[in-house]
């Protein structure tokens, strides 16, 4: 059986005999919005009771906790999927106060394991369905304890997992958010981050070239990149930036680049020279440049073999790679008493594991012009 929150109104059109374009348009608007389904009587509610029983269900997930930030206006969601998993989706506050981005995981844990990652440490469990990721988007417009409804600005994949390994899904999910009958998210508010799969790269170019990208770094040089993400071992950081560079060339969107100093770790002159080195060759291959976050990283306790740069290290990093002439921005990551912030979802202690390190590499705090490009 079908989720109808997996279904744009055109896939709805051919599931149920007999429904109307118009008519499939109200119902998919319904079990996203929300809206119209509680009237009792309802020409909606009718028609998606029939659209229900005919070709699916509108399964949720249970919120298991809501945490809600002091310090800011972030938010986090604890999401307990039928399997009795955990995920994590994150409300981030915009400036204007009636918005957010949705920071959503694409899969139960992750399998990529890159070393300072909380996510990455749990293990892999499952790819998330199409429904579970459009349900987190759901449930942050407005959940008890969230605060006020924000209308759901921007969507960033960020949270458990790496999208492009799940991409059928994710795809299929970024249409039907799109969807004016549906959730109305622009496309060009939408960004997968990754950690690097080219093929993943060079399809989300070619089937939603409207979705930014963001790419995690780690360190540009190989043998620190491998140790920080194994990925790099199958895909190496040449290769993921040529594909970022087809995306870029196919899209015309400047790509996001995440970097995140981990104190002694890849923030020496050296580690500059080669980030600076990767995104010159990048902006000669693509013919246009990346945008550089430096993010913070946010250390957990006493265990965490990473910690964050002092202040003083922090400034002389900055300074070393704008006198490579690159142009960083630094990220706030926010919310870091709910670990919500960069780096942090991995739904501690739940998920049979005690995760209990942090994920820095994403870059949690995007604004709607402000993503990947
Ligand atoms: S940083 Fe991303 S890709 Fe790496 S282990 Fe964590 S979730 Fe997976």
């Amino acid at each position: 059986m079908l989720a109808l929150q997996a279904l744009t109104a055109e896939e709805l059109v051919r599931s149920v005999e007999g429904l109307r374009p118009d008519e499939a348009r109200r119902i998919v608007s319904a079990v996203n919005r929300g809206l119209p389904v509680d009237v009792p009587f309802d020409q909606v509610r009718k028609l998606m009771i029939t659209a229900v029983r005919a070709a699916g269900h509108v399964p949720t997930l249970a919120i298991k906790a809501v945490e809600a930030s002091a310090v800011d206006a972030f938010a986090k969601l604890a999401l307990l999927t039928h399997d009795d998993r955990v995920i994590e989706a994150v409300r981030i506050p915009l400036e204007d106060p009636t918005r957010a981005s949705a920071c959503v995981s694409s899969q139960v844990g992750c399998a990529l394991a890159c070393s300072f990652c909380a996510t990455g440490r749990m293990g892999f469990f499952r790819n998330l369905e199409t429904w579970e990721i459009v349900e987190q988007v759901r449930l942050l417009r407005h959940s008890e304890g969230l605060g006020l409804p924000r209308r759901i600005h921007g969507v960033v994949f960020q949270g458990m997992g790496e999208p492009l390994l799940n991409l059928d899904r994710v795809i299929a999910a970024i249409r039907v958010m799109s969807q004016p009958s549906g959730l109305a998210i622009d496309m060009k508010a939408m960004t997968v981050c990754t950690s690097g799969i080219p093929d993943g790269i060079r399809r989300m170019a070619l089937e939603v070239p409207r979705v930014r990208l963001g790419v995690s770094i780690g360190s540009a040089r190989r043998e620190k990149r491998s140790l920080l993400m194994p990925v790099e071992r199958l895909h190496s950081l040449d290769d993921t930036l040529e594909a970022v560079a087809f995306h870029a060339k196919t899209t015309g969107l400047k790509p996001m680049v995440a970097y995140t100093p981990l104190d002694g770790v890849n923030d020496s002159d050296e580690d500059a020279d080669a980030l600076a080195e990767a995104l010159q060759r990048f902006a000669v291959v693509a013919g246009t440049s990346a945008r550089l976050s430096v993010i913070p990283y946010n250390r957990e306790n006493d265990a965490d073999p990473y910690r964050r740069q002092t202040p003083e290290r922090r400034l002389s990093f900055l300074d070393a790679l704008r006198a490579r002439g690159l142009h960083p921005h630094e990220r706030y990551s926010g919310s870091g008493d709910i670990a919500a912030a960069c780096g942090q979802l991995a739904a501690r202690g739940e998920n049979g594991q005690g995760a209990s390190m942090r994920k820095p590499e994403r870059d949690a705090v995007v604004s709607p012009g402000d993503r990947a490009g």
